[in-house]
């Protein structure tokens, strides 16, 4: 994504809701283990894997600096976890809280070291 398109998206979700919202959903879509894929290797068009529904996707478009995501709760709220953890894949969420190493090491890391 070029710069235009990536100011012009920042400048879109912030009028939603702070980014510290977004963070927070992002946050929480790492947490429950949610994965993003591009599709056709395309950083404007995403699948996010669902909570909810395993074996499920949903797709997540960036169409001019709006963003799009085809999850039921879309249907009501103008954000979700899913369109966050793209943004954060994007890198214009900046550092999560579950990347700064400071944090102290979560059950599923040392579940995971086990
Ligand atoms: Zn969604």
């Amino acid at each position: 994504m070029d710069a235009t398109t990536t100011q012009a998206t920042i400048r879109r979700i912030e009028s939603v809701v702070p980014l510290e919202t977004w963070r927070r959903l992002a946050e929480k879509a790492r947490r429950q283990g949610l994965r993003a894929f591009r599709l056709n290797a395309d950083a404007r068009t995403w699948a996010v894997t669902s909570h909810s529904q395993p074996g499920a996707a949903y797709e997540v478009t960036i169409l001019d600096g709006d963003l799009l995501c085809s999850c039921p709760g879309s249907a009501y709220y103008p954000y979700c976890k899913h369109r966050a953890l793209v943004l954060a894949e994007l890198g214009l969420l900046g550092d999560l809280a579950e990347d700064r190493p400071a944090r102290r090491s979560r059950s599923r890391r040392r579940a995971r070291a086990a």
